[in-house]
């Protein structure tokens, strides 16, 4: 019933929407947006509805959104399936805001992080945590953590028989708790940041991908997940016509890539995921494909100025669905 190459994908998508916080007079928070926390909808006159898993007011903190986002994620992976959060949205949006934080409240890694070993701590007699940070940018794939070995500036994928897909060269960091974990990505982040002029600029066209292997042994069995955390490129078009040339195909490759697979997975699509596409949707595949969690944080703007990205981010998080 299905041809060679074809997984069938038995797992789960959840799409939650995040409006960020408008800097506009109080009382009037949304525009003319309608936010229905309960029945998980938002609207205004033009659109009509949007329902998905979670759509959170803008006053939501990360605490929240880790609550309906990640946590099912968490517990997941504590079974021994694969799980992936996205967040997806235009550049300022709140991408990085939810996934790291601020000084005033902790990022939706940190909240991971601090759940996943507590978890671990109390459920498992022992259990390791292996953490590789890579950046995607212009279809390369760059290591955050290579920090004293020498600079391989763009690591290959290849075909592993035992994990499905490997990186080659990618370095994988053990930590052993919470601030451990949260310590190698904020030096990754520290690297990303120094090793480009204009980091703003880089960071709004490429992708930064967190990969938790997770090995769990109780009694005497043992299990394995991959936690993976993506803070993707942001969504919008490229806005000049050599910043498209340049740049601007390579980051719609993936996020175009992604956004096929994804649909093509809510559908029930088995066969022909075109996972080969682009180096963020290969890099992903084992965690996919097969019986994964995904749980997509598409996060949004409600000024006025921004209508037509926000219209995109809902109607790709609606095909997700
Ligand atoms: P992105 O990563 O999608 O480009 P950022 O996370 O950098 O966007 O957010 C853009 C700006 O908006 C930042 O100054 C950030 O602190 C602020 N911001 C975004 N979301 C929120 C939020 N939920 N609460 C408070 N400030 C936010
Ligand atoms: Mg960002």
């Amino acid at each position: 019933h299905s041809s060679y190459g074809a997984q069938s994908y038995q797992g789960t998508i959840k799409v939650s929407v995040r409006p960020r916080p408008l800097q506009t007079t109080a009382g009037n928070l949304t525009g003319n947006w309608n936010i229905d926390r309960v029945d998980n909808t938002i609207s205004n006159h033009e659109t009509g509805d949007f329902q998905y898993d979670n759509v959170f007011e803008p006053s939501a903190n990360n605490s929240e959104v880790y609550a309906d986002v990640v946590q099912p994620v968490v517990t997941k992976c504590l079974e021994g399936y694969n799980g992936t959060v996205f967040a997806y949205g235009m550049t300022g949006s709140g991408k990085t805001h939810s996934m790291q934080g601020s000084v005033d409240e902790n990022g939706l890694i940190q909240l991971c992080a601090a759940e996943l070993f507590r978890k671990l701590k109390s459920d498992f007699d022992a259990y390791k945590v292996g953490c590789s940070y890579l950046e995607i940018y212009n279809e390369k794939l760059i290591d955050l953590l290579n920090f004293d070995g020498s600079p391989v500036d763009e690591l290959r994928i290849r075909d592993d028989p035992t994990f499905g897909v490997r990186v080659v060269g990618l370095s994988e960091h053990w930590v052993a708790s919470e601030h451990e974990l949260v310590e190698v990505v904020q030096k990754g982040d520290s690297a990303r940041k120094t090793s480009c002029t204009d980091f703003n600029d880089r960071s709004s066209r490429s992708h930064a991908v967190l990969l938790m292997r997770v090995e769990m042994k109780q009694d005497s069995s043992t299990r394995h997940s991959t936690l993976c955390l993506c803070d993707l490129a942001g969504s919008e078009k490229a806005s000049s016509q050599t910043e498209r040339r340049k740049e601007g195909a390579y980051i719609n490759k993936s996020l175009l890539a992604l956004s096929t697979v994804i649909q093509k997975l809510s559908q029930g699509s088995f066969n022909h995921i075109p996972y080969r596409d682009s180096k963020l949707t290969r890099l992903l595949q084992p965690s996919l494909s097969g019986e994964s969690i995904v749980s997509i944080l598409c996060t949004i703007h409600l000024s006025s100025s921004t209508i037509t990205e926000t219209i995109n981010t809902l109607r790709f998080a609606a095909r997700a669905k």
